[in-house]
């Protein structure tokens, strides 16, 4: 009889990490955790080690590069909760695993909801998919009040409990960027094939519209544990994710797109992206592991942030079509981006 999936849980303090060994405590039958780190140069062997079968990759920032590749390349499956990966290395990702799929499991609620929308459906049928966005911590703040923002604030997210740059991210919509890129990557998708509407609830993840004009959403608790078991199980296992209760009131909004007077980032992470310059995403990634550091410090301001992913983006930017960058490539964008911020900072601070 085949025993437990054995996992490797890179990033196993974090949020992610946490609620991870939730659902497995609540399978042990199905779920064995073999390994588990944190950072640095042992996540690859962790990752790549014999008795691992599926890696969860929830590490912050794009720690996890490295040990999400040498997984893919050892035949491991990969459940991924790292949007940086993609979205500094999709390409390389895709060209591994063809995209979403058992090898490829996303942990994010938007794109397991996207997985269960689409299964049955053939990709030629699809007219587009929809993402929503809570709106993050400022989603109602007087626009004149953006300026005075403060880190506290910024962490206080209203439906999700999630690690501090990923709050920040939220706060600013980069994290729903980032989002449409990994649909992009996952899917293969066009992105003028992938929307996002402020939905306040997050109770609706996703929304996939097909070509005759039905719309299929999946619906659920804004609750990781549920995409995390999915990722994990790759079924719909009875598990300890909360449950929607629809014998009381529950009213969903949909806002529309996001007002781009609010959240300015969301515009520059999906411009560079639509540029298809994948030099400029990795150092406006870069740029906004800077950022995010900067400003829960309190040395930047949040509306400060758009400016320092625009000048990530613009040192390293070149004409569009190139050679997509190797991995060495992507780390030495990312370390020349990090460097050249630092000094900029250390110059004007
Ligand atoms: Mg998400």
């Amino acid at each position: 009889m085949k025993g437990p999936t054995r996992l490797a849980i890179l990033g196993a303090t974090g949020s992610i990490g946490r609620q991870a060994l939730e659902v497995v405590a609540a399978h042990a039958d199905r779920l064995r955790v073999t390994r588990t780190g944190h950072r640095g140069d042992d996540l690859v062997a962790l990752a790549t080690a014999d008795d691992v079968d599926l890696v969860l990759v929830a590490t912050p920032g794009m720690a996890g590069l490295d040990a999400t590749l040498a997984a893919l390349e050892a035949g491991k499956r990969v459940a991924l909760a790292n949007k940086e990966v993609l979205v500094v290395g999709g390409h390389l990702i895709r060209a591994l695993s063809g995209g979403a799929g058992e090898r490829l499991r996303p942990v994010d609620s938007e794109h397991c909801a996207l997985w269960q929308c689409l299964a049955g459906v053939g990709m030629a049928d699809v007219a587009r998919v929809t993402l929503t966005a809570s709106g993050g911590a400022f989603r109602d703040t007087p626009l004149s009040e953006m300026a005075g923002v403060t880190p506290k604030s910024a962490l206080r997210h209203p439906t999700w409990q999630m690690g501090p740059k990923v709050t920040v991210d939220s706060a600013t919509l980069v994290n729903k960027g980032y989002e449409v890129i990994e649909t992009h990557w996952l899917y293969g998708l066009p992105y003028d094939r992938i929307d996002v509407v402020i939905h306040p609830e997050s109770v609706v993840h996703a929304l996939v519209e097909l070509v005759d004009g039905s719309v299929i959403a999946q619906l659920a608790e804004p609750d990781m544990r549920l995409p995390i078991q999915y990722a994990l199980l790759w079924d719909h296992a009875s598990g300890p994710a909360r449950r929607l209760d629809l014998s009381r009131a529950l009213d969903l909004r949909f806002r529309g797109a996001p007002d781009p007077e609010r959240y300015p980032c969301l515009d520059v992470v999906l411009a560079t992206a639509r540029g298809r310059d994948r030099r400029a995403l990795i150092g406006l990634s870069a740029a906004d592991e800077i950022a995010v550091e900067r400003f829960l410090a309190g040395d930047l301001p949040f509306n400060g942030i758009a400016d320092v992913l625009r000048r990530g983006a613009e040192l390293v930017g070149g004409p569009a079509g190139g050679d997509p960058p190797s991995l060495p490539e992507i780390h030495t964008i990312d370390r020349a981006v990090r460097l050249a911020l630092s000094d900029a900072a250390v110059a004007t601070g």
